[in-house]
């Protein structure tokens, strides 16, 4: 998940690359620099980014490309290191804009430099929520932007682009897996609630959730309740690499034997078989996704790993 913080970004501007001529060179030295020292300013705290942003929510605060200041509403510890961040938007009648499995790119210049610091977040809030975005970011010790976010205050501002993710299509796949290390449930956290909530997408979920502590499950009672509400739709494993005393949970990582044990096992399933996962969408740490997906690829393409030794092919594996 952390290992190119910044791919999806990148695939834009390489995307957006395609003129070469010195006059367009010349002309994106001076155009960056300038906006970097917008940035760089409507990222500082004060309200003047935030004020700006409010013309261009007609269809929702991130229906286009473009960075935007959002306020920071409220700041809550929901466990040892894990804050829900709630900005308001521009627009308290509007959106966010972003589709299913959309994420966005935070912005900030650490301790004043000039050297920007870029990191996607998904939002957990319902993408049909009106005048919030909300986080949930782990903080990392040392980590720049989680350090950052974890800093801030009520009142403060942040700078956002979307970032479009994977393109989910109802109904392509019975039944999907979806592979998430430590704060990398986000991510599947809105997929899957999307899945669920559309009453004309009838695919089945198995979730495999890794984290450290029993603490580290910070979604467990929003995933409980989603079970209850969609039986028989949403299946979750969760494997704890140090658990307490008495977790109910299993110990260990996602290894090869917990994906067949959660009955992930049968990549080449056939597409008559109901039960086959014909998808496996995966999001955490560097050393995770390793593991399962092989070494990493530019665009998400997966290479090797314990996915691909249980039969699944490049095409059925997808990381966040
Ligand atoms: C599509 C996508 C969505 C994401 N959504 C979320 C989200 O909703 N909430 C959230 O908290 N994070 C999310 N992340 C991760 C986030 O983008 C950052 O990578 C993370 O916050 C660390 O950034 P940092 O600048 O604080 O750490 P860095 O300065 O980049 O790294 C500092 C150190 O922290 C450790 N570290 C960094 N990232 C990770 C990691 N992912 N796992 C384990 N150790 C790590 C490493 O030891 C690293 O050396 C997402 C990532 C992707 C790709």
């Amino acid at each position: 998940m952390a290992s190119h913080p910044t791919r999806p970004f990148l695939r834009h501007v390489l995307a957006a690359s395609t003129m070469n001529t010195t006059v367009l060179a010349a002309a994106a030295v001076a155009g960056v620099g300038a906006y970097a020292l917008y940035l760089r300013r409507s990222s500082s705290g004060d309200s003047s980014g935030a004020a700006k942003a409010s013309s261009s929510t007609q269809n929702g605060t991130f229906s286009r490309f473009g960075f935007k200041s959002l306020r920071l509403h409220s700041s809550e510890q929901v466990n040892h290191d894990t804050k829900r961040l709630r900005f308001a938007l521009p627009d308290p009648d509007a959106t966010s804009g972003l589709s299913l499995t959309s994420a966005v790119l935070t912005l900030s210049f650490p301790n004043g430099g000039w050297i920007p610091c870029l990191r996607p977040y998904t939002p957990v809030n319902e993408l049909d929520e009106k005048g919030f975005l909300e986080l949930m970011v782990k903080h990392y010790p040392g980590g720049k932007q989680s350090t950052h976010l974890h800093s801030l205050k009520p009142g403060d501002t942040l700078t956002f682009a979307p970032l479009k993710g994977y393109a989910w299509t109802p109904n392509q796949h019975r039944h999907v897996a979806l592979v998430a290390g430590g704060a990398g449930i986000t991510p599947m956290y809105q997929l899957m609630r999307g899945i669920l909530r559309d009453p004309a997408d009838h695919t089945r979920i198995t979730l495999v959730w890794g984290v450290n502590t029993d603490d580290d499950l910070f979604l467990r009672d929003e995933l409980a309740d989603l079970q209850r509400r969609f039986p028989g739709r949403l299946r979750t494993v969760y494997t704890v690499s140090r658990p307490v005393d008495g977790s109910p949970h299993r110990r260990g990582y996602v290894t090869r034997e917990l994906l067949e044990s959660a009955g992930l096992g049968a990549g080449k399933g056939e597409d008559g078989d109901a039960d086959s996962v014909t998808k496996v969408l995966v999001c955490g740490p560097p050393p995770m996704e390793k593991a399962l997906t092989g070494a990493s690829g530019w665009g998400g393409k997966a290479a090797g790993g314990v996915l691909a030794e249980l039969g699944y092919t490049k095409d059925q594996i997808h990381r966040f």
